[in-house]
């Protein structure tokens, strides 16, 4: 097989595609730039600081910023908050009481939701055992849409929450594009303006030139090691939201009557501003990356989602590889270019709360920052390979061309 020419075939394909996430790049820089000059933004608010941190300028700044990009009243954005599941979880305890019932609107939630609502497991200090009551409803129409009247009908005299997961996530579902989400959020607060809408946008920040927050969202969550942080934030995550919904989150994340008011970072805070600074660049090189690869394998005649040319609401990628030995090949072929631990060789294996093996491929500057270029699938038929991130669309290039080598080199092509 030429791969050359393959590659060189698919690339000619996205060319309009390309044009079009050029676009989107240039609106969500130009909304980056202008919420930095509202604010202001000066060396000194790079500044570190130590203790409480109080009139800590530069976390400050960072959450009014964050704040107006989203079009929000108010936001919480740290270092201090470990990972996404951390914030996700972290908004839940905020927003829900005892005796309180919390709707899924997606379907499951990702993984770890899971332990942390209680649905799997039986986790010291889950919602299940501070009575939160949970359901959750399917998407309709084959998994691509909010099914807006069954929302409705599921929402319960104490429903507190509505949760929406943007990105597919690593289910074969349709990712929501904000406005795909406005119909079942106006219609939510319609009935019940007392109720909080929740967005888990991880993967899909600056994939749009809007946020669902735009779209009445009450408050939207995700990790600075994703699309937030351009790659360069070395950890945290943000709750952009409501005052209403802001207020009571941040009462737990120090405590009720300090909230934001504490909590100082004891290194720069220059890589969180310049990395929201290249957030919509890096957004826009992962998402071409998985156009290249979905146009790819569309040629070599295999089932992907999204199509190459379809919208984009997040920068996943899934493909289905159809044998366990095509998909091996495939997470070999990405780790082998990756600039951190290439010669690492993943393999399938047993991670604790699956089911089934898991393998995955990533070579990362930052800890497992999944804006970087990586892929990771459970060994199940029909074997899908989830693709995501990359720095820099040139290496996603050459990370697409090692997986098709090695896939030819095991004969699995
Ligand atoms: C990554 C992700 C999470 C969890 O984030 P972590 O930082 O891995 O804890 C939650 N929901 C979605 C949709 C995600 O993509």
């Amino acid at each position: 097989m030429d791969i050359k020419a393959l590659i060189a075939r698919a690339e000619q394909d996205c060319a309009p595609v390309f044009k079009r996430l050029e676009e989107n790049e240039m609106t969500c820089t130009r909304y980056v730039l202008d919420a930095f000059h509202e604010e202001n933004v000066a060396t000194r608010h790079f500044a570190p600081t130590t203790g409480y941190g109080y009139d800590d300028i530069g976390r400050d700044t960072l959450e009014r910023i964050f704040a107006r990009i989203f079009g929000a009243e108010s936001a919480i954005v740290r270092p201090s908050i470990a990972c996404g599941t951390a914030a996700l979880s972290l908004c839940l305890f905020g927003l829900l009481l005892p005796g309180d019932h919390l709707l899924s609107a997606t379907g499951a939630p990702y993984d770890t939701m899971e332990t942390v609502i209680g649905t799997v497991g039986n986790a010291p200090g889950n919602l299940r055992e501070m009575k939160v009551e949970y359901s959750q409803v399917e998407m309709c129409d084959d998994q691509q849409k909010i099914d807006v009247d069954a929302v409705l009908s599921a929402i319960r005299p104490n429903t507190k929450v509505v949760l929406i997961q943007r990105s597919r996530g690593y289910a074969w579902r349709a990712s929501l594009l904000p406005r795909e989400m406005e119909e079942m959020i106006t219609a939510v607060h319609k009935v019940r303006p007392d109720i909080f809408v929740m967005v888990d946008n991880c993967y899909g920040m600056f994939t749009t030139e809007n946020e669902p927050t735009h779209f009445g969202a009450d408050v939207c969550v995700g990790s600075l090691i994703k699309n937030a942080g351009g790659g360069l934030a070395p950890t945290g995550a943000y709750l952009v939201g409501t005052a209403r919904a802001i207020e009571r989150i941040e009462a737990r994340l120090t405590a009720p009557g300090i909230g934001r008011e504490v909590g100082s970072y004891a290194a720069s805070y220059q890589p969180f501003y310049q990395g929201l600074f290249m957030a919509p660049h890096t957004v826009a090189q992962a998402v071409k990356t998985s156009v290249l690869a979905a146009r790819t394998f569309e040629l070599l005649g295999m089932k992907t989602t999204p199509a190459f040319d379809a919208p984009r609401a997040d920068i996943i990628q899934a493909i289905q590889m159809e044998t366990p030995e095509r998909l091996i090949a495939f997470c070999q072929g990405i780790q082998a270019a990756s600039p951190i631990d290439a010669s690492a060789v993943p393999e399938p294996w047993d991670m604790p709360g699956y089911t089934d093996q898991v393998i995955m491929a990533a070579g990362t500057f930052v800890s497992g920052a999944t804006t970087e270029l990586s892929a990771d699938a459970p060994i199940r038929a029909p074997y899908t390979a989830y693709l995501q991130g990359g720095l820099t669309y040139v290496h996603g290039k050459i990370a697409l061309i090692s997986a098709l080598e090695k896939m030819v080199k095991e004969n699995s092509l």
